[in-house]
């Protein structure tokens, strides 16, 4: 069985350097809060190339307390709108409305499936605060006509870069390129711990010290709490792991590519459209995401002959129970895309026989 993401070959990728560091910080005794999570915070910063990373606990609340913090800073208040892509996954929308925040579904482009810059402006109203931009799938969703608009409209860029951790655009990577980017390494992520983690990148002090302190209970120094805040930390274990993922992680992202290039060279089966790849927009291929009309029919047949894939995501967010006052809303690229988008295996401990059989066995599909 080719497996779609088997992790444990991941790791085992870097087995000794991950159990040696583990073993270090478990001799060391000190769990939280030490040095570890502050050294994977420097080097993550730099690896960015923004002034500050704050690590958290995951990446949906990355992306919460930087939407709390604008709130505290008094610059964004509840009702404000945030765009954001209606195809991302459910946490983009999540840290939008744990926060009375109202987002705007705008409909993604086809080709990219990215957000359709076209369609930005005409979704801005003057409660329009921010941009969630979502680099789907671990490709670049930043334009220059975002920035733009972003500029025009005094809008806040948040990047959404739970997917993308590596990707450039044009020399920068994302991440760096809005005022803030919020990060997962939720363990599948192209830079994934063996647990939960997240951080902020950012190059807003202001916004860096108040996301410091929202996420350790709403205080900037021990016993003074300047906000209702809460606990969203970064284990030592997992920033210890981190940093030494972080080194391979361009290494890891080209073998994705390599696995991406060949398959977009040997696919040539009419049904299945395989993902736009094109140079002025970097794609590190968190996910290789193919559309067919078919793809339940495709993935039990994948299934069958020893494939497994994945779907990202089978339900739109706003045809979740969760939304349900988006019930009413009609979507026909996010809802074509949820309805059609097959997930092939495509990780960097991969073999090029491995990828050579998922490709003989799509070619066979009629
Ligand atoms: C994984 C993911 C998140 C949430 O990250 P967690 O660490 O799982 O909380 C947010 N946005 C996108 C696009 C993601 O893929």
């Amino acid at each position: 069985m080719i497996d779609y993401l088997p992790l444990n070959r991941i790791t085992a990728l870097h087995a000794d350097e991950i159990h040696q560091t583990v073993s270090q910080v478990v001799d060391d005794g000190w769990y939280l809060q030490g040095k570890a999570v502050k050294t994977f915070e420097e080097q993550y910063a730099s690896y960015i190339g923004t002034d500050y990373c704050v690590s958290c606990a995951n990446g949906l609340d990355a992306l919460t307390l930087i939407l709390r913090a604008y709130i505290e800073l008094g610059i964004m208040s509840k009702g404000d709108e945030v765009i954001v892509p209606a195809n991302t996954y459910i946490a983009s929308i999540l840290a939008i409305t744990e926060n009375q925040l109202t987002p705007v579904l705008v409909e993604p482009d086809v080709q990219t499936l990215e957000i359709d810059d076209t369609l930005i402006e005409r979704a801005i109203t003057p409660q329009t605060k921010a941009i969630m931009l979502v680099h789907l799938y671990g490709q670049c969703a930043y334009t220059d006509t975002i920035g733009d608009i972003c500029r025009r409209y005094q809008l806040k860029l948040i990047e959404d870069n739970a997917q993308a951790h590596g990707c450039t655009y044009n020399n920068r990577r994302t991440g760096s390129i809005g005022d803030a980017a919020g990060h997962s390494f939720y363990p599948t992520k192209n830079l994934g711990a063996l647990g939960d983690a997240g951080a902020v990148t950012t190059d807003d002090r202001q916004l860096a010290t108040t996301i410091r302190a929202l996420a350790n209970y709403g205080s900037p120094q021990k016993h003074v709490f300047d906000f209702k805040g809460r606990n969203s930390r970064m284990d030592e274990l997992q920033a210890a792991v981190l940093s030494v993922k972080l080194k391979y992680l361009d290494t890891e992202n080209e073998r994705r590519k390599e696995i991406a290039q060949s398959y977009h060279q040997h696919i040539d089966n009419p049904l299945i459209k395989v993902p736009f790849a094109h140079g002025d927009r970097d794609h590190v291929f968190h996910v290789f995401p193919i559309l067919l009309s078919e793809r339940d029919r495709l993935q039990k047949y994948l299934e069958e002959n020893g494939v497994q894939t994945s779907i990202h995501y089978p339900v739109a967010p706003h045809q979740q129970t969760c939304y349900s006052e988006w019930k009413h809303l009609q979507l026909p690229v996010t809802e074509r895309i949820h309805r059609e988008e097959l997930s092939l295996p495509c990780h960097p401990a991969m073999t090029d026989e491995e990828a050579a059989t998922v490709i003989r066995i799509l070619n066979t599909f009629k």
